[in-house]
């Protein structure tokens, strides 16, 4: 996504840009709930991909008890979209022939006066910079500072997708039409109302995104990477390899947690997945003629929802430099003055907001805050919430 905006905003200054993607296919299909700030409606808007269709109001956020009680409620009106709408969005702004499907990054070299880019295959090309937009565990940031690696937060989410249609009169009526928290202690289940398969808004259509934090350590998250095959995996699983036993325990343990229409939203996930929760931030951005952005330049927690917008923030801080500096590395120094700093806040703040989980508190700001995030209403206050960075 960060890639995709960098294309689009130097495409507007005038750059030829061209987009190199691992994938061989298109990426459709990803589902994953995204909440819209608005920064992210700013960067849509400038970058030229729009914000036509993008996704589900809802006016207000509640809390609720076990019982299905509401404890806590904000008025608060937000759209929530999803990566695949934010994905067709961008992806309209790139001209076929400037998007190449199944390049993989290799590695880079540079003369100070531009980079020089290989790809796995053996292609090679060459360009004024390199712009690094390979996700929380890019390849682009391994040669560049290979030092710099995500730390583990100590817990995880259980996620998925329910289709509305398939939910209960009680679930659609209390809890799909709003921002839905349940708080027990050390975990938070969180859902709302997102868009259906291709985009589909219409009742009856849309889907549910459904997340569930739990804390685990180190080695019980390396046992979880075991696959249903019994082949160890790194940092993810792909979903249909996540292994039975554990999803029949978890659907175990939410039968003795959950309010009923949230067990009812999970009851209906036919592949609940996870995804365990990383952050890191970096001291500098900008590498020579390599500028990172996005989840490749720093990764927050994503307690705040704000990685789409910071993806859409750094390009186009990026292609404002550029715009303004006739010296490319004058504008590649001024960006990372700029977003380099915004980044580290971000993450920051992703772990102000996880010590509601109640891991690892060293400090005693830690401890404050975390004691703070024990009242339903602070939550509502603090999660997703918009102008954070204000
Ligand atoms: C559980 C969870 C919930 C989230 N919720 C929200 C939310 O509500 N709102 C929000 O704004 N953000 C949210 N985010 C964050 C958001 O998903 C990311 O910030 C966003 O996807 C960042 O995009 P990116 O383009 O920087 O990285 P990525 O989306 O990771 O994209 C990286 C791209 O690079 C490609 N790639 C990787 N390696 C190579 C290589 N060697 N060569 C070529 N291509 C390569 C990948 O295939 C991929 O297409 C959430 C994240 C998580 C984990």
């Amino acid at each position: 996504m960060s890639g995709l905006f960098s294309a689009a905003f130097l495409q507007g200054i005038g750059w030829d840009v061209d987009v190199y993607e691992r994938s061989s296919v298109e990426l459709v299909g990803r589902g994953a709930g995204i909440t819209v700030h608005p920064e992210l409606v700013e960067a849509l808007e400038a970058s030229g991909a729009g914000t036509r269709d993008l996704g589900v109001e809802v006016h207000k956020r509640i809390a609720i008890d076990r019982d299905g009680r509401i404890t806590a409620e904000r008025s608060l009106r937000q759209t929530l979209t999803s990566w695949d709408r934010l994905q067709r969005l961008l992806r309209e702004t790139i001209d076929e022939a400037h998007y190449h499907l199944g390049c993989t990054f290799a590695r880079v070299d540079q003369d100070g006066r531009g980079v020089r880019v290989q790809f796995a295959d053996g292609v090679v090309e060459s360009g004024d910079i390199l712009i690094g937009g390979d996700g929380i565990r890019s390849r682009v940031r391994a040669q560049m500072a290979p030092q710099l690696q995500p730390v583990y937060a100590g817990y995880f989410i259980w996620r998925g997708a329910p289709n509305e249609a398939d939910l209960a009169p009680e679930t659609l009526r209390d809890v799909f039409p709003v921002f839905t928290f349940h708080l027990p202690e050390r975990q938070q289940v969180i859902g709302y109302p997102i868009a259906g398969l291709d985009n589909d808004l219409r009742a009856g259509r849309r889907r549910y995104n459904f997340i569930w934090y739990r804390v685990a350590d180190a080695a019980r998250l390396r046992d979880m990477y075991v696959d249903e095959k019994g082949v160890q995996h790194d940092y993810s699983v792909p979903p249909p390899l996540v292994r039975r036993d554990l999803i029949a325990a978890m659907r175990e343990d939410a039968r003795a947690i959950l309010p009923p229409a949230l067990l009812d939203c999970l009851a209906k996930i036919r592949q609940p997945f996870f995804t365990p929760i990383y952050d890191f931030a970096a001291p500098g951005i900008v590498f020579g003629r390599v500028a990172m952005v996005g989840d490749a330049a720093a990764n927050a927690r994503p307690h705040m929802g704000f990685g789409m917008a910071k993806a859409g923030g750094d390009a186009q801080a990026l292609a404002t430099a550029l715009r303004d500096h006739d010296d490319i590395d004058a504008a590649l120094r001024a960006y990372n003055a700029e977003r380099q700093p915004i980044g580290n806040r971000i993450v920051a703040h992703g772990r102000r907001l996880g010590t509601h989980l109640g891991v690892d508190l060293k400090t005693e700001e830690d401890r404050r805050m975390h004691a703070l995030l024990q009242s339903d209403g602070a939550m509502l206050d603090w999660i997703a919430v918009p102008n954070f960075l204000r």
